[in-house]
C-alpha cells in the first residue's frame, strides 16, 4: 500500500490500531461491527481487538509509520491525523478491491450458470443442437451487479487517485497539507470507526460528489474525530466542519458517520445491548439502506451515555445562555427526543 515499496505485508495491518481506538472500546478484548450474514441482513457480530478493522497492508517497516502516535496512545499532531486518514484510504482502497474482486467473480459464475441452464434447455429440445454464445437482455440481476462494479470502480479511481496523492505527499514528502478536518472533542465515544463517507452538493452551477475518509478514534478522556477530502472539495468540507462546530453537531455528524457512512466501525458490546431492541433493528436498517448520505443527521440516537452527558452539561449551563436559552432549549428537546426514537 505504500507507493514505490516492493515488499510483501505483515498478514493483518490494522486500520485502527488495536491497542488505542479498539482496545479503548473494546470488552473482555472483543468489540461489535455490523456484518452482513445473509442477503440484506446486518446483524452486529462480536470480533476480537487482533482481527478487526485489518487488512492486508503495509510492510514492517512502513508499519512503524504509525507506531510514532501507536507507543503513546495519543493522536495529537497534524502528521498523526494525516497518517491516521492515510491509513484509512488504505485500508479503504484494499475493501473496495476486495469487494470488486468478489462482485466481478461472483457475476461471472452467474452467467455460466445461466448460460448451463439454457444449454441444458436447448438440449431437451433438440439434443443435436449446440448453443455457442448467448446474448439476453433486460437481466435485472446482470445489470444491478454490473452497475455495482462500475460504481465500486469509479470510488476507487477517486480513493486510489487524488485522495491518496494528496495524502502521500504530505507524509512521504511533507508538501502541501492534505484537506482535513479535525475535532477533538472533551468526551469519550464508545465507538471506532475508520471508513468512507460520501457528499453530494451543488457549486457553482455544477453537481459534485465528494468522497470523505471519516476517523472516529476514542482515547482516554477524549475522542478524535475527523473527515477529509480531496482538495477540490475544501469549500464543502469547511461547510461541514461548522455545521459540526454547532449545538449538538460533532455528535450529529458522528452518528450520520454510523449510519449513513461506512459500515466499518466498532462499538462496545455493553453500549449496542443497552439500545432497546427496535432501535437496534432501525440502526441496522438505515446502515443497509443506500438513500442518504452524511450530511443528514440520524433523528436516532446510538450515543445515549454520550447525549444525555452532554445534555444534562447543556442544561447545567442554561443559565448563561442569555438570548440563545429558546434555539438551546429546542436543541435539547430534539436531541432528547433522539433517545426515545421509535424503531
Ligand atoms: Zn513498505
Amino acid at each position: 500500500m505504500y507507493r514505490g515499496c516492493g515488499r510483501s505485508s505483515v498478514r493483518h495491518s490494522h486500520a485502527l490500531h488495536k491497542s488505542g481506538p479498539l482496545a479503548q472500546i473494546a470488552e473482555a478484548q472483543h468489540v461489535l461491527t455490523p456484518s452482513l450474514v445473509a442477503y440484506r441482513q446486518l446483524e452486529m457480530q462480536r470480533i476480537g481487538v487482533n482481527l478487526a478493522s485489518t487488512f492486508p497492508g503495509f510492510c514492517q517497516k512502513h508499519e512503524q509509520l504509525f507506531a510514532e502516535f501507536e507507543t503513546t496512545g495519543h493522536i495529537s499532531s497534524h502528521r498523526h491525523f494525516a497518517l491516521q486518514a492515510f491509513r484509512t484510504v488504505c485500508g479503504e482502497i484494499a475493501r473496495k478491491r476486495h469487494a470488486i474482486e468478489g462482485l466481478e467473480s461472483y457475476l461471472e459464475a452467474y452467467r455460466r450458470a445461466r448460460f448451463g441452464y439454457f444449454a441444458a434447455a436447448v438440449q431437451t429440445v433438440r439434443s443435436t443442437s449446440r448453443i455457442k454464445s448467448l446474448s439476453i437482455k433486460g437481466d435485472k440481476l446482470e445489470s444491478n451487479v454490473s452497475s455495482k462494479i462500475k460504481k465500486a470502480k469509479a470510488s476507487l479511481r477517486e480513493l486510489e487517485g487524488e485522495l491518496y496523492d494528496e495524502l502521500f505527499a504530505y507524509i512521504d514528502g511533507q508538501r502541501c497539507e492534505p484537506c482535513l478536518d479535525v475535532f477533538l472533542l472533551p468526551y469519550e465515544v464508545p465507538v471506532s470507526l475508520s471508513g468512507l463517507g460520501s457528499l453530494q452538493y451543488e457549486y457553482a452551477g455544477k453537481k459534485h460528489l465528494a468522497l470523505c475518509p471519516l476517523g472516529i478514534l476514542p482515547q482516554p478522556g477524549s475522542t478524535v474525530a475527523f473527515i477529509g477530502a480531496a482538495w477540490r472539495h475544501a469549500v464543502l468540507v469547511e461547510h461541514y466542519q461548522a455545521r459540526m462546530r454547532v449545538s449538538f453537531g460533532a455528535l450529529n455528524a458522528m452518528e450520520a458517520w454510523l449510519l449513513h457512512g461506512s459500515d466499518h466501525w466498532f462499538i462496545r458490546p455493553s453500549t449496542w445491548e443497552a439500545l432497546p431492541g427496535p432501535r437496534q433493528l432501525r440502526i441496522l436498517r438505515t446502515v443497509m439502506s443506500v438513500k442518504q448520505n452524511i450530511a443528514s443527521f440520524p433523528r436516532v440516537s446510538v450515543l445515549d451515555a454520550v447525549r444525555r452527558q452532554l445534555i444534562a452539561c447543556v442544561l447545567d449551563h442554561l443559565p448563561e445562555a442569555g438570548n440563545n436559552r429558546d434555539f438551546i432549549l429546542k436543541c435539547i428537546r430534539e436531541e432528547s427526543a433522539k433517545l426515545t426514537a421509535p424503531g
